[in-house]
């Protein structure tokens, strides 16, 4: 009954709740955020043994460690985790390690782990000091700025990429002259824009004040000058929404490449598990959420025996997939955009619906579709 299953292309280990900041927009509650609880060996042991023996890992994926901070975790934990995890995959296996971090715990000793060990940063930063400190504090209120760009300092001094993430709030898509030359004076390889959204913890995001009409509006605005900032430097570092929307839409109809959102909605093309061995799929936002009727979007668990090939034949993940695809089927019937989303991210329609078989959000006019409208009224 599903259309395709798998390969894996991103595991995503919740190896820990616990965060050594407090943002104000964070999407886990403050209890989760002080939960020193973490993942188990075993538990990591477990999931690539599972994903093995239902064959659902091939060629080539990521190995993602996100949720909380990743980094309030001890070096040599990573270096147990990660050692594991190779000795377990086959040599014809290729992976990559990835950290999502705050960078205000890296040191000298985490420089010289990450180049070890080859691992991908990913840094939330979201932009110069007055923007990022208005929201992204520590927990005595003080802004983290300084000891992120300390962290950038020395990634940089170590020859490793800087990859940002900025949350743009109602705040920041003010000042998108003021983001951009701080990114390009920052030297970074690439950017990626997360939209604030209604997640988890967060149900009263900034844009909240404004109606929908206007939000999407400031939104597109902030990208088409961001665009245009871009253009005109001649591209110094990689943008995720620019490329995203001129992939989109430059070769959509070429049937060049398949619609970038489709993993999200592809059965194990992202799996998440938590600390206990609770996973999900499609989303990795999921595995928090509950759904409209209270039900978990946890589809198992990787300590029970073939976990994700029994979880496949379960009536709840049976009816969720459905729901998913009638949510996808109206999408197509109903939006000029469907060629170039796919189908738009489950985790936002249940966070905003509390259900898969929707089509618009808010998530989705802001995310998707503001982005293709600024590049299409720039060229
Ligand atoms: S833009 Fe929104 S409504 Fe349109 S296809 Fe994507 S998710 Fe569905």
């Amino acid at each position: 009954m599903y259309n395709q299953i798998g390969p894996l292309s991103l595991l995503v280990f919740q190896g820990t709740s616990l965060c050594n900041i407090n943002c104000s927009y964070c999407y886990l509650s403050p209890e989760e955020r002080s939960n020193n609880k973490k993942i188990s060996f075993e538990c990591v042991e477990r999931t690539i043994t599972e994903l093995l023996a239902g064959d659902f890992v091939k060629g080539h994926f990521t190995v993602l460690w996100h949720a909380g901070e990743p980094l309030v975790l001890p070096i040599k934990f990573y270096v147990e985790a990660f050692d594991r995890i190779k000795a377990l995959l086959p040599v014809n296996i290729q992976f990559t390690f990835s950290f999502q971090t705050n960078a205000t715990l890296i040191n000298k000793e985490w420089c010289q782990f990450i180049k070890d060990y080859d691992v991908e940063v990913g840094i939330s930063l979201d932009g110069p000091e007055f923007i990022n400190d208005k929201y992204r504090l520590d927990k005595a209120g003080k802004g983290t700025f300084d000891k992120t760009m300390r962290g950038i300092t020395l990634l940089r001094e170590y020859g490793i990429p800087v990859n940002i993430i900025s949350v743009l709030t109602t705040y920041s898509l003010k000042y998108p002259e003021e983001l951009f030359s701080f990114f390009h004076a920052l030297d970074i390889n690439s950017l990626s824009f997360n939209i604030e959204e209604i997640e988890g913890h967060n149900t009263n995001p900034t844009y909240q004040v404004l109606h929908d009409g206007q939000i999407r509006q400031v939104v597109t605005h902030f990208f088409k000058t961001f665009f245009n900032l871009h253009l005109k430097s001649g591209k110094s570092f990689k943008l995720r929404e620019y490329d995203i929307v001129t992939q989109k839409i430059l070769f959509t109809d070429l049937q060049a490449i398949k619609p970038f959102d489709s993993e999200l909605t592809n059965t194990y093309s992202i799996i998440t598990v938590d600390t206990e061995g609770n996973f999900s799929t499609f989303s990795p936002e999921l595995i928090s959420q509950i759904d409209a009727m209270g039900n978990s979007l946890v589809f198992g668990n990787v300590f029970e025996e073939n976990a994700f090939t029994k979880a496949l034949s379960s009536e709840k993940f049976k009816a969720k997939y459905l729901e998913l695809q009638t949510g996808i089927a109206l999408c197509k019937d109903n939006c000029s955009y469907f060629n170039v989303c796919g189908g738009g991210t489950p985790s936002n329609k249940n966070s905003e619906f509390g259900r898969f078989d929707v089509d618009e959000t808010i998530y989705c006019n802001l995310s998707s579709k503001a982005p293709i409208d600024a590049f299409l009224e720039l060229v």
